[in-house]
């Protein structure tokens, strides 16, 4: 493991700097690189996260955490060790953190994704010599289409649905994933209704000036109105909800990088699946890891060890990094990793 940081059993530490990367138990002070909850934890006495993390971290972990920001491409420096943090393109307010001491740099990239949307700052590579990457998607069988091409396949969906007389319901994660999705709606085919979990993360997103369509929050919906005209965003868990009562009929989709995989959302009880994922796919991974330049490779979060016997043929110094963080990587609850 890089000197600069170590796996302890609070999380990934920097002894010389005295602070952790989303640590999984309470530490003094943590830099977060954002607000899933598998790496952004309550409790901690002080958070340091990108300048447009903070609203959607305080929605998470509550109103009353100490939260400090960093621009994106800013540092601090603690006790001779440089902290930054630069876009990742995960969801609004990711970060990958560069960590650099006596010109040795660590980069730890948290969760990203290469390619640009609408909803979050664009990845950037870092030069350093040790990359910790996560590996969420790190098999040759996830390779994600263009987003501008799920976008058209689910507005097209939506339009079917509407001519057979459903309701289109786009189940997705309430940080992140709902927002990505709604940037992409076509809000001229119908109205746009979001389930009030979703409302304050598209507020926080919109606070943090981010474009998105107009929606009607579930609650304000009158009695008359035409569901079968509407697109609703809600989050993964939708069984058991008795609030569906009274829409008609309706169909079903999950939004996420498990349904390049043929045949997962059948198993899933939706009607249909669509490929869109926040994580890099297997080529982007790989592309990625190698523009770092960095000689050592330390992989974690998902599957770890297949990427990293990749890169070792490549012939970098590559070696899973076996951490503490939660794998919350089953698509249905509403932790992350989709
Ligand atoms: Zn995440
Ligand atoms: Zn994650």
């Amino acid at each position: 493991m890089a000197d600069l940081l170590q796996v302890t059993d609070r999380g990934l530490y920097c002894a010389d700097g005295d602070f952790y990367v989303d640590p999984w138990k309470r530490v003094d002070r943590a830099v977060i690189t954002h607000a899933h909850s598998d790496h952004a934890r309550p409790g901690m006495g002080s958070y340091l996260c990108a300048e447009d993390c903070k609203r959607v971290l305080h929605l998470r972990i509550g109103q009353k955490a100490s939260i400090e920001t960093l621009a994106y491409g800013e540092a601090v420096e603690w006790n001779g060790v440089r902290v930054s943090l630069h876009p990742a393109g995960h969801i609004l307010g990711s970060s990958q953190v560069r960590i650099e001491r006596r010109g040795e740099v660590v980069v730890v990239s948290g969760d990203y994704k290469t390619e640009p949307d609408r909803t979050c700052r664009a990845f950037e590579p870092i030069r350093c010599h040790t990359f910790i990457t996560e590996s969420t998607f790190g098999l040759p069988i996830y390779r994600w289409p263009k987003e501008s091409v799920v976008f058209g396949e689910i507005n097209r969906w939506w339009e079917k649905n509407q001519t057979e007389g459903k309701a289109t319901f786009l189940l997705g994660y309430s940080l992140g994933k709902s927002q990505r999705v709604l940037s992409g709606l076509d809000p001229s085919i119908g109205p746009i209704v979001a389930h009030s979990a979703l409302i304050p993360y598209i507020e926080a997103y919109r606070d943090e000036g981010v474009e998105l369509p107009a929606v009607i929050p579930l609650e304000s919906v009158g009695p008359g109105f035409d569901w079968s005209k509407a697109a609703v965003l809600v989050p993964p868990n939708l069984s058991g909800a008795n609030w569906t009562n009274g829409i008609g009929p309706f169909a079903t989709a999950y939004m996420s990088g498990w349904m390049a995989v043929r045949g997962t959302w059948r198993s899933r009880a939706v009607d249909k699946g669509f490929v869109m994922s926040d994580h890099v796919d297997w080529d982007s991974l790989i592309q990625a890891v190698t523009d770092t330049g960095a000689h050592r490779v330390l992989v974690t979060h998902g599957f770890s060890e297949t990427v990293a016997q990749f890169l070792r043929e490549l012939g970098l110094d590559a070696q899973e990094l076996k951490a503490g963080w939660r794998s919350d990587s089953d698509g249905f609850s509403d932790g992350d990793e989709d």
